[in-house]
């Protein structure tokens, strides 16, 4: 275990997690990284990790494997202390870090083989299947590869030992979308066989394709974590509304939680993105001629969006 006091409680959640961490910080001289993260991801889930370039998710995904050292706070992942145990975790955790790290010079076969060795793992037979799955050729040297290619070789490394734990950094950077597709159904055999998959990524579609629920990290914290079916339909609205007749229109600018107002049909047809009460927005409209309502959920995409730009307040 690491060098912290226990708290009641936190082992047996800990174990009973694929992943526990508390207040976890790595923080790096600038004062940029990753700050006070509080996260328990339950075995069998698949939880995405969102945020843009430099929000932190890199070097939160580093320090609960134990690759950097905590600035703060303690984590478990499958039961093992990320400083304590940080070897055994790593042998039994499927990692593909955003930067692959692979031996150039050798085959992909050889760089997998000796990923599977270094774990003491014997049996081959994932690694020719996880092959035939990706369609990749595993006899050639890594550096005559494509990018995509090279992801494809990284992607068995992680998967070949078939770990319970998957934590893929942007795991399809470099794939084209046919094999983000292959890639999603993969994701979603071994989440079938009761694997916990962890990913981080900047694709929204695939996070909603694929997860239960997700994280967004901003500036390094943990701005939100909640089922992608909750975000959505909680964070934001599209609205469509139309007015018949010849009264006047209520003045939607004025409305709060309305914005990306367009206005169409001779000014009496609008649509725009709303964050606030239907409630209140709904008296607002009535008694005016209301001829048209339709309200729907946004892409993750746009809740995503509105995070950053309005300061990702709940
Ligand atoms: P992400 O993976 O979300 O793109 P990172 O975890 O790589 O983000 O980086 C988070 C922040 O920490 C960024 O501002 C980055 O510049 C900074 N950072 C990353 N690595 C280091 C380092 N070794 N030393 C100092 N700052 C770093």
């Amino acid at each position: 275990m690491g060098d912290f006091a226990p708290t009641e409680g936190y082992a047996e959640s800990g174990s009973a997690a694929a992943i526990a961490l508390e207040n976890l910080s790595h923080v790096y001289r600038n004062g940029r990284g990753a700050k006070n993260v509080d996260l328990r991801i339950g075995r069998g889930e698949v939880f995405g990790f969102l945020g843009p370039n430099g929000a932190g998710k890199t070097t939160l995904i580093r320090t609960l494997l134990g690759l950097i050292a905590p600035t703060g706070g303690r984590g478990q992942v499958l039961g093992l202390d990320i400083v304590g145990q940080s070897r055994e975790l790593r042998r039994r955790v499927g990692y593909l870090p955003g930067e692959a790290s692979l031996y150039d010079w050798l085959t992909g076969y050889q760089n997998v083989d000796f990923a599977l060795r270094v774990r003491g793992v014997a049996d081959r037979s994932r690694l020719k299947r996880l092959a035939g799955v990706l369609d990749v050729d595993l006899g050639r040297r890594l550096k005559t590869l494509s990018h995509g290619n090279r992801q494809k070789v990284a992607i068995i490394a992680a998967l070949a030992h078939d770990p319970d734990l998957l934590i893929l950094d942007e795991p399809t950077s470099g794939l084209d979308p046919l094999m983000q597709e292959t890639f999603q159904n993969l994701m979603r055999e071994e989440n079938s066989r009761g694997k916990t998959i962890f990913l981080s990524s900047h694709i929204m579609g695939e996070v909603e394709a694929l997860c239960d629920r997700v994280g967004v990290i901003r500036d390094g914290r943990m701005v939100a974590v909640d089922s992608v079916e909750h975000l959505r339909k909680q964070r934001m609205k599209y609205v469509t509304c139309e007015f018949a007749g010849s009264e006047p229109v209520p003045d939607l600018a004025a409305v709060a939680g309305v914005r990306d107002l367009q206005v169409s049909g001779q000014g009496r047809r609008f649509s725009f993105a709303f964050t606030g009460s239907l409630d209140s927005l709904v008296q607002s409209l009535a008694g005016r001629g209301l001829s048209d309502l339709t309200v729907t959920d946004p892409p993750l995409e746009e809740v995503f969006r509105a995070f950053y730009e309005q300061g990702g307040s709940r």
